[in-house]
């Protein structure tokens, strides 16, 4: 593996951890464990790209997904060779107004305000920015007038890290309404590996539920501050109703107040980690270092996370 560090390239000498790959392989399909969190800057790419570096270096097969689409940055962290570059595409309708008879048809069937309709000047297209490509027009139609064709949404990205690791990348295209089908192809990418670590989209919407959707486990990323705590909350009721176990890291634990604690208590959520406000890891994290190869306190810590982690999906 090759992580930009002061140290400058890192070569992984770790005795293989035969018992922990072992284990690990004997599953039929992939342990998938997105690192979530309801709002953006909580930290999830810190314990995505750690807990990266820790089973890799454990040769244990994994791979990161950084499923965070619109805004992928979990590359800043790992120097890695391109080796596959996907490009994503939706079917999405195109309507010939030659054949258009103006009924309005697709019109009313699109949930999504995807098709410009204005049948006094005989005008009707679609806003390709917002169709989700459901179909519901080409069903409608019954003139015939409805065609479909490709359309570039993004691209996914594989670098290879090392022998049975490797990241990749999710990226939308701008302006495209939503990445969940890049997202899904990303993860669909990430298939034939033993534990797939998925960082996970900001916020409650779409994105991060069809992420979490796919996952065994979720390790959910909140901040003891007032505004963390409601989009906390939000995330914890769709975990609740996808019925997907979860375990809570408290970032930042050093600030704010003790709100989230209480809550966490009271609804009897796993506290799997704290981690305290640290200069030293704001710092590394700014320049894309790992903290857990620069400080043996911090490996210790993710493995011991991996470890809490694994007892609940290697069951
Ligand atoms: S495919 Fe679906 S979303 Fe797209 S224009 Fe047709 S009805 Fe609307
Ligand atoms: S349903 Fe077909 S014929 Fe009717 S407005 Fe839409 S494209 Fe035209």
């Amino acid at each position: 593996m090759i992580i930009k560090s002061d140290t400058g390239i890192i070569t992984n000498t770790d005795t293989p951890n035969l018992i922990d790959s072992q284990k690990v392989s004997m599953r039929k399909n992939p342990v998938k464990i997105a690192i979530a969190s309801g709002k953006g800057g909580t930290g999830k790419t810190f314990i995505s790209t750690n807990l990266f570096a820790i089973l890799s270096q454990q040769n244990i097969p994994v791979s990161l997904v950084d499923c965070d689409a619109e805004e992928p940055n979990d590359h800043f962290f790992f120097i890695g060779d391109l080796i596959e570059e996907k490009v994503v595409t939706v079917r999405i309708p195109s309507i010939n107004s030659e054949s258009c008879r103006f009924c309005g048809k697709c019109h009313e069937y699109c949930n999504y305000n995807a098709i410009f309709y204005l049948p006094m000047h005989h005008q009707i297209s679609v806003l390709e920015e917002l169709c989700h490509s459901c179909g519901a027009c080409l069903v409608a139609c019954g003139h015939h007038a409805i065609t479909e064709k490709e359309m570039n949404i993004g691209h996914i990205r594989t670098f290879f890290i090392k022998e049975g690791n490797s990241f990749i990348e999710a990226r939308v295209n701008i302006g495209v309404y939503s990445p969940v089908n890049v997202i899904k192809a990303a993860i669909k990418e990430a298939d034939n590996q033993n534990i797939i670590l998925l960082d996970s989209p900001p916020g409650t919407s779409c994105p991060f539920i069809h992420t979490v959707a796919t996952a065994d486990y979720v390790v959910l990323v909140a901040e003891p501050t007032p505004f963390g705590m409601s989009d906390f909350k939000k995330s914890i009721e769709v975990l609740k109703k996808l019925n997907k176990p979860y375990g809570v890291i408290i970032n930042k634990s050093t600030l704010g107040n003790r709100n989230l604690y209480e809550y966490i208590e009271q609804e009897q959520i796993e506290l799997l980690m704290e981690i305290p406000y640290e200069s030293e890891i704001a710092v590394s994290y700014s320049e894309g270092k790992i903290i857990s190869d620069l400080h043996p306190k911090w490996h210790k810590r993710f493995e011991i996370l991996y470890e809490q982690i694994k007892e609940k999906t290697c069951k």
